[in-house]
């Protein structure tokens, strides 16, 4: 080994090339990195020879250079040299039964391309520039106003004025993320200790995983596909396939913002085509929830007959399999003027902490109780809460549909209402990581403002904030003991907001911990498939219970009272599932602080 590296390392000096090298030493096993900018052509005519010499003295040594990732379509040309008399056999079983190199094309046994054509990076389309009609885009400002070139020679200064138009994208971003995937194959994992990317997982198919996005739009930027075909039922088949569970934040080895390269294919679409119903009724689902509001017994009673049901997937897409919870004949935010709440209509001026609550959809029009429990339990622990009605839904679905202009108006109008709370000293409190993901994550790429950055700074989840609390010795730690044991799933956008997923504990299943008799146990089975109401909707709801199945096993355990999870479409995914009630943690600390009877969590 010794004499391998010191090898490497002249032949690396010798090419003034600057390589990582790690490895296994026990086994004997190097990865060898050579760090190169592809986007300068004469790279391409050091890395042949450069390869040959490495992988020579590899081989000179007894090594080999398969090893731990195989032989892809880079190595392939190589192989000869290490199989120099069974390679000829190798080809001869490959022609026999795949006459057409049909199944794997281009690994192992290679034919025609030479191989530096399979760099992801295509060495000359890199550095050229996307002419198209021939419209110069510029980077927007901070403040949106006014613009300034892009960098030169780092990006296309030019891009078809089709995707101006359409995408209003901020191309240096969705050309940089597009860019960074290098091909490692990491979002292609099936091991339990990974969940990117539940859709692929799910379906092994190849086009659903997250590097297939950066490919579409690596082609569409590079022209290898034509842009017409971004906003073809196809390459709305691949966008749709992510569901933004934002997984690849973490796990990407790049850490691409998958979900944005999705968003904007699906914004692409949704500009040429318009949305399609199932979609609409996604992303106003707010506007539909509160038309039906008024007949709010009659919608319950109708969602509880399955014939209604029928109907209701024929005509709207949404699943017939799915139960839908109890529509609330008083959304939330329109009960607080006339409730014990009222008193958190206008913004205090006073020394305690403040804190302004966000409630979005589900919590407004399903679970109303879910946010006065919030409340109640952030004024015991000496929160100054105030909620501000007019708010709107955090456009999360809207995000998710790729619906751009409704999702920016409802970003403006919610960063407009709360950048003066924060100034005012506020801290905004979502009762949801997924809301307070699409607060602090979704609202900077589609708003350029210094309020949307404000805002990311200023936005905590519930169990975020009572944890923080708990760790500076305010928390009040007066919980009566609930003696059962219960099943967490963490909600993958709460961990995409922690930044890991290997972490020990979230902050809500520390905030459990603390309740006396109450054991809590982390069920980590990936992704529970529901994503909102991506699982609900028709199309979609095999693949979701299909994802949800390894949680739903895990539940199903006897020794498992109930599911918990801060996310409430993963409480409904769960409880559908398992058939056993799933909470969120907010109702155990209320049951514990004595707020909830603890009969609430037998419902
Ligand atoms: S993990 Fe990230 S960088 Fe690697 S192939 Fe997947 S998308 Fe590309
Ligand atoms: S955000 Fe989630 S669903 Fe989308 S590509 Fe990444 S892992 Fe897959």
């Amino acid at each position: 080994m010794n004499d391998v590296v010191s090898k490497l390392l002249t032949l690396f000096h010798q090419y003034k090339v600057t390589a990582s090298l790690s490895g296994h030493v026990g086994q004997g096993h190097l990865r060898i990195h050579p760090l190169l900018d592809l986007a300068q052509t004469d790279v391409k005519s050091n890395l042949h020879p450069l390869a040959e010499a490495v992988y020579s003295t590899i081989l000179r040594y007894g090594g080999t250079i398969s090893s731990e990732w195989g032989t892809g379509m880079l190595k392939s040309q190589f192989l000869p040299q290490q199989f120099p008399h069974l390679f000829p056999l190798f080809r001869e079983i490959k022609e026999t039964f795949d006459p057409q190199y049909l199944l794997n094309p281009g690994k192992v046994i290679p034919r025609g391309t030479h191989w530096i054509n399979h760099l992801r990076h295509g060495l000359e389309k890199r550095g050229r520039k996307l002419s198209g009609s021939g419209v110069v885009i510029n980077r927007p400002s901070s403040n949106g106003t006014s613009t300034s070139p892009l960098l030169a020679g780092e990006l296309p200064r030019e891009m078809p004025s089709q995707l101006e138009i359409q995408l209003r994208w901020e191309p240096s971003y969705v050309f940089e993320s597009a860019y960074q995937c290098n091909g490692c194959g990491e979002c292609l994992r099936f091991d339990r200790e990974s969940r990117i990317c539940p859709l692929f997982r799910g379906t092994a198919t190849i086009e659903f995983a997250p590097r297939s996005k950066a490919d579409l739009l690596r082609g569409i930027l590079e022209k290898d596909i034509d842009l017409d075909k971004l906003v073809g039922e196809r390459a709305k088949a691949i966008a749709d396939t992510c569901f933004q569970c934002r997984m690849c934040d973490i796990e990407c080895a790049s850490q691409i913002d998958i979900s944005l390269l999705a968003f904007r294919s699906k914004a692409a679409y949704v500009a040429a085509h318009g949305l399609p119903l199932d979609d609409l009724i996604v992303s106003r689902l707010d506007n539909v929830l509160n038309l039906l509001t008024p007949v709010n017994v009659l919608f319950n009673a109708a969602m509880r007959n399955r014939f209604m049901r029928w109907l209701f997937e024929k005509m709207f897409h949404i699943s017939q399999g799915r139960t839908m919870p109890a529509l609330t004949s008083r959304p939330f935010l329109h009960r607080v003027r006339w409730s014990a709440w009222r008193h958190c209509l206008s913004p205090e001026q006073t020394e305690k902490e403040r804190v302004a609550l966000f409630v979005d959809t589900y919590v407004n029009h399903f679970d109303p109780q879910l946010a006065e429990v919030a409340v109640q339990i952030l004024e015991h622990n000496g929160f100054s809460v105030h909620i501000p009605v007019r708010q709107q839904t955090s456009g999360l679905r809207s995000f998710a549909v790729g619906h751009a202009d409704r999702a920016e108006r409802l970003a403006r109008h919610n960063i407009n209402r709360m950048s003066d709370l924060i100034r005012q000293g506020y801290k905004i409190i979502t009762i949801e990581p997924s809301s307070a993901s699409c607060l602090t994550k979704d609202y900077r790429h589609l708003l350029d403002h210094q309020e949307s950055e404000m805002m990311a700074e200023n936005v905590l989840d519930f169990c975020s904030l009572l944890l923080r609390h708990y760790r500076a010795g305010k928390l009040q730690e007066d919980f009566q003991s609930v003696p059962y044991r219960v099943g967490y799933h963490a909600p993958c956008r709460g961990l995409a907001i922690s930044g890991s997923l290997t972490i020990d504990a979230t902050p809500a299943e520390k905030l459990l911990n603390l309740i006396p008799e109450l054991e809590v146990e982390r069920i980590e089975r990936g992704c529970c498939g529901m994503s909102g109401l991506w699982g609900a909707q028709q199309k979609n709801y095999r693949h979701s219970l299909h994802i949800g199945t390894p949680l739903f096993r895990a539940l199903r355990q006897p020794e498992i009272d109930f599911g918990v999870s801060d996310c409430n479409a993963c409480c409904l995914q769960m409880a559908h599932g398992s058939r056993k009630c799933a909470l969120h943690p907010i109702q155990l600390l209320a049951v514990s602080y004595g707020f909830l009877p603890l009969s609430a969590l037998e419902r």
